[in-house]
């Protein structure tokens, strides 16, 4: 093995979509048949390259291993699943002779073809990314395949950089991966912690004799207590992984790098083995204050990378502290170096290239490219000294004080209102008086509805898009999609649902349509994020205190209302969610923030019902998202999350029905949250997993509306009237009619209309005959 020295700088990784999006635009033009394999490849290419120079130009070095590659064409998850050969069954015939699969066969594996469903998706962390869940099973045969790690390594190579292979690490895909279908009770994919060892091993040689000096491997499964594992065997499999892979001779040196949280217990098991550099997670989490003394002299013979600038977040923040972190690292070992506290890809490009954005606002925010800067800065701040950097650190704490005093920050009467809360403003009256006094919406039995949006057709997003640019007026725009709306209130009435919606087609996003309208945030043109695959959202900034100068929803809610006499449903987004999927201010805890937002929307519910809109949902998809990944942190968060949606709907009269959203099946891990949401009904996905979650919520007691999905929105597939019925029967056998509500999964946004039709007239017809009793 040949030892190199860590470089002082680095980052764990860098947004790989592009600046203008570019690696979105040829996948998306390689799956639409307009590029092929070579083209896509060498876009890719292009992107790599402009990564590298880029990120020397911003201060890293070009030959000591600071540059990651840490591109994917789709999914790092995935891009490890290939990499140890663990291609689920149903995709045998994508494996070609050589063990490999190409690039096709890829995108097939992430995107399902046919009946063959993609691998699932999954939030990575608790960030807003989703990765692709490796299916393993007791007897998948992993190999290795290291071309393509090998082949960036060398194109970096020849380019004049010497660069550093990035991959999921062993533990992390293993704690991540899922038992795949019809693998006996009991299995866990961590089983195979020996099999997958020796691969891992085979991938780093490889690298190795390419000439690698260092591999990171990403373990943030070593900070999470939140995973389908128990946290023993996370920490037992740290010790067996790395003591395995630190054995081999030919290899290069090792950084395990613990982003998302602190190491906390994991660290004594991970110092104990023998890889190089451990890389923590110094935003979140910290190095324990007392070590026992086997670690602490483990650590000291390696070198420990203080993750000090935030890769989560957009704020500039200070840097003076962030130094004071290294330095206090110093106290640990001889070796100490700077990095990201995670990859930088959950963060835009670069604050240069926002031209709209007000200029003192810019001058507090930080994309990836800046962070690397700030990086660089530490770095240079460690090997000259502090005074070396005093310039820097100076202008990041100036700007601190700026923005704690900026107008807009800190608005007195937001302030006053937040302080002057009681308890009762977090209560409605009990569920049974509001049972009681919802009776005069004369509901049916088993009610149906949707979950809001309707699909969003390429008219609509072509009316926003001219808005946009001037050539529709206000009035033209407004009048287009009032159109829009009697068209679906009309359909709904045909189909004969019973709670109706208007369909959101004025919603560009359900989160950045409220930003827009509310004081506090600000909206990028280029801050694109990757979500998954080639998805992108567009996070808003909220930066100061929030408040909303005047209603945002009621115009088009009573103008659908206008059309019908059944009950069309006020729609909000809660402010779990505009949280989770913005990027927050970090100077006050993100409950006082919450809050905020919550008593915006409190007002705007206060006059939805006062224009006489007498059913309002709450979406909150995001609830579960957020949630902290140590046991320690959820409480707290659970309080505030749920105190803010509390706060929102407490002021609704009891006989406004309050609805909510979530996005996702996992019932049984927030239960009790969702139970303290104290909605009057609450809609969950269900359909894509068979109804299995009736099963927690009747164990659970749950005892408001609830209304499990009926129709699996995320593929075109239309479910049968028979389908539908078996799912309605399943539910009905668990869930007393009285309660029990039939609607999709989740919205129709991004279904055509063809389907969505066919679907609900099924669902329509399944519940009559529900009803009947037939
Ligand atoms: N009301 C939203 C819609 O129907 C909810 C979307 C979501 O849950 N993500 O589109
Ligand atoms: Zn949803």
């Amino acid at each position: 093995m040949t030892t190199s020295e860590f470089p002082k700088g680095t980052i764990l990784g860098y947004p790989r979509i592009g600046r203008r999006r570019e690696l979105k635009r040829a996948v998306e033009a390689f799956w639409a048949g307009s590029i092929d394999a070579a083209e896509l490849e060498e876009r890719a290419a292009e992107l790599r390259a402009a990564t590298r120079e880029r990120l020397a130009g911003l201060g890293l070095g070009r030959a000591d291993s600071a540059i990651p590659e840490s591109f994917s064409f789709y999914d790092q998850v995935l891009d490890a699943a290939v990499a140890v050969g663990a291609v689920p069954a149903r995709f045998a015939r994508l494996v070609g002779d050589d063990g490999t699969v190409d690039l096709a066969g890829y995108f097939t594996i992430a995107r399902g073809e046919g009946d063959d469903a993609p691998l699932e998706m999954t939030k990575w962390f608790d960030s807003n990314y989703h990765y692709l869940v490796p299916e393993l099973a007791p007897d998948t045969a992993f190999s290795a395949h290291a071309d393509r790690l090998v082949a960036e390594f060398e194109e970096a190579k020849a380019a004049g950089f010497l660069t550093r292979p990035v991959l999921v690490g062993p533990v992390t895909f293993l704690a991540l991966a899922k038992a795949a279908d019809g693998a006996p009770e009991g299995f866990r994919p961590l089983d195979r912690l020996a099999d997958l060892v020796p691969v891992y091993a085979e991938l780093l040689a490889r690298l190795a004799a390419a000439g690698a000096l260092w591999v990171q491997l990403d373990e943030p499964a070593l900070v999470s207590e939140s995973l389908d594992v128990s946290r023993e065997r996370v920490i037992e499999a740290i010790g067996a992984a790395y003591d395995a892979l630190g054995a081999g001779s030919d290899r290069p040196s090792i950084f395990v790098a613990a982003p998302y949280g602190g190491l906390d217990d994991a660290l004594p098991a991970l110092a104990a083995t023998p890889v190089e550099a451990i890389g923590f997670d110094l935003v979140k989490g910290s190095v324990p204050a007392s070590l026992d003394p086997a670690t602490a002299e483990s650590l000291a013979g390696k070198t420990l990378v203080a993750g000090v600038v935030d890769g989560h977040n957009i704020w500039r923040g200070d840097l003076a502290a962030a130094f004071d972190r290294v330095e206090a690292l110093a106290n640990l070992s001889g070796s100490v170096a700077v990095s990201s506290s995670t990859s930088l890809f959950h963060v835009p490009h670069d604050v240069a290239d926002e031209t709209r954005l007000d200029g003192r606002l810019a001058g507090w925010l930080a994309f990836a490219d800046q962070k690397v800067a700030q990086v660089a800065t530490l770095a240079t701040g460690l090997v000259e000294g502090r005074s070396a950097i005093e310039p820097e650190l100076a202008a990041a704490t100036a700007s601190l004080a700026d923005r704690a005093l900026a107008p807009g920050v800190r608005v007195p009467g937001v302030r006053e209102r937040l302080e002057g809360l009681r308890g009762t403003d977090f209560s409605r009256d009990d569920y049974a008086a509001r049972v009681a006094a919802q009776e005069s919406l004369a509901l049916p039995e088993l009610p149906t509805t949707t979950i809001g949006s309707f699909p969003q057709t390429a008219d609509i997003r072509r009316a926003r898009a001219r808005l946009v640019k001037g050539e529709l007026t206000e009035a033209e725009y407004t009048a287009a999609m009032r159109e829009e709306i009697e068209r679906v209130i009309r359909l709904q009435e045909d189909l004969g649902l019973d709670v109706l919606v208007h369909g959101e087609p004025e919603r560009n996003d359900m989160v950045q349509y409220f930003a827009e309208l509310l004081d506090g945030f600000a909206v990028t043109e280029h801050g694109w994020v990757q979500s998954y695959g080639s998805r992108c959202t567009r996070p808003s900034i909220l930066w100061g205190d929030v408040s909303r100068p005047e209603p945002m929803t009621v115009s088009w809610s009573t103008y659908a209302q206008s059309l019908t006499p059944k009950p069309v449903k006020g729609m909000l987004t809660g402010p779990v969610t505009i949280l989770a999927w913005s990027f927050v201010r970090d100077d006050q805890p993100l409950g006082d923030t919450a809050r905020q937002v919550a008593l915006a929307l409190r007002d705007e519910i206060a006059d939805l019902e006062a224009s006489g809109i007498r059913i309002i949902q709450v979406d909150e998809p995001a609830l579960r998202e957020l949630l902290p990944l140590k046991l320690a942190d959820q409480r707290d968060y659970l309080d505030w999350s749920v105190g803010s949606f509390r706060l929102a709907t407490a002021a609704a009269a009891a006989a406004t029905q309050v609805h909510t959203h979530l996005c996702y099946s996992e019932f049984g891990v927030v239960i009790d949250a969702i139970r303290n949401l104290d909605a009057d009904v609450t809609s969950i996905e269900a359909a894509r997993s068979r109804m299995e979650v009736v099963d927690d919520v009747a164990a659970s007691g749950f005892d408001h509306g609830i209304g499990p999905g009926v129709y699996d929105i995320h593929s075109p597939r239309v479910p049968s009237v028979d389908e539908v019925w078996q799912l309605l029967e399943r539910a009905a056998a668990e869930i007393p009619a009285s309660r029990l509500w039939v609607n999709p999964d989740c919205g129709l946004k991004t279904r055509g209309y063809e389907e969505t039709v066919a679907s609900l007239e099924h669902i329509i017809e399944a519940t009559r005959a529900v009803r009947a009793g037939v």
